[in-house]
């Protein structure tokens, strides 16, 4: 707890204020929370003073910022579906687009589309109700990263089962640390592997919903990618030379690890819509049903139906 010093001049004003022209506010808020230990709310309504300690080391954050270094790695943190992640640089910055598709799979499993049969019990004879059983929704997460899709899913789904997989092992010491962060310790199971491979030691991996957010950045735009997401790992961004080998995987293989009347819900990269689309259909059992738009119109994911 930091205490106000006598006859200190200097507030967290005073220090929000100070690299306003250099930084947005949100990230001066980020390293002032972090500084001195407290969430946003106390940033507005505790007294904390500043004394020249304190300014030259926000001064350092600011200029390691300028930089270019992200300031969730600076910090350690980054907010989810207003949770708490541990991010360090063996994982992908969460995004905010990528909430995108948390709000779509807690809305299609509200909307009884997986639930059954109970509030479709007249649309299904018992037949094809037995074939759909009533239980809770089986969800995999593919390249969970920092977890941040599969960690979220579980504490606002309490109810569904979770498996999350990732390749690099350092990502998933990070995701399982944010499932215990996030009091979801014993709802995500974790599987290391390449994609569907993770699954091989899986207990009936079948599940209703596959939802991914692969590496999807062309190979050859690396150079031209802004320098603070250079930063970040590149088998987390690498999506090869067309930046679309992901979800040729994906299409290949889901298939077997999808329920009946199963669902895909990926993100995609800009202007790659048709192109994902064009692999899933070329398999001729799937079908795209939705896609979605991120809030700057961009569409950002889609939900692919196995037929
Ligand atoms: N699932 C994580 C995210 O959405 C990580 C994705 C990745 O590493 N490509 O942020």
């Amino acid at each position: 707890m930091i205490t106000k010093i006598a006859g200190s001049k200097k507030d967290i004003f005073y220090l929000m204020n100070k690299h306003s022209k250099a930084i947005a506010k949100v990230e001066a808020e980020m390293l002032l929370e972090y500084l001195f230990n407290c969430t946003k709310l106390d940033l507005y309504i505790r007294d904390f003073a500043v004394d020249e300690t304190i300014e030259e080391l926000y001064d350092s954050l600011v200029s390691r910022r300028l930089n270019k270094e992200p300031v969730q790695y600076m910090t350690g943190c980054a907010e989810f579906m207003g949770l708490d992640f541990i991010v360090t640089r063996d994982v992908l910055i969460p995004r905010p687009e990528t909430e995108i598709l948390v709000n779509e799979i807690i809305n299609s499993s509200q909307f009884g589309c997986f639930q059954q049969p109970h509030s479709n019990a007249i649309k299904y004879s018992s037949s094809e109700a037995t074939k759909f059983p009533n239980r809770e929704v089986k969800i995999l997460d593919l390249c969970t990263g920092s977890g941040n899709i599969a960690v979220s899913l579980a504490r606002l789904m309490p109810q569904a089962e979770i498996v999350a997989t990732d390749i690099s092992e350092g990502a998933l010491k990070i995701a399982k640390k944010n499932a215990i962060r996030n009091q979801a310790g014993d709802r995500v199971k974790f599987y290391k592997g390449n994609l569907f491979n993770a699954l091989v030691f899986a207990k009936n991996p079948k599940f209703d919903i596959i939802v991914c957010n692969p590496p999807y950045i062309k190979e050859g735009d690396f150079p031209f990618l802004q320098k603070e997401v250079r930063e970040e790992p590149e088998i987390a961004l690498n999506g090869g030379k067309d930046g679309l080998d992901f979800y040729r995987i994906i299409a290949k293989d889901s298939h077997r690890f999808l329920e009946k009347g199963g669902k895909i819900l990926l993100e995609i990269g800009f202007g790659q819509r048709k192109a994902v689309e064009d692999i899933f259909l070329s398999y001729s059992i799937f079908d795209v049903y939705k896609v979605i738009k991120d809030f700057s119109g961009t569409e950002r994911a889609v939900w692919i139906n196995l037929l």
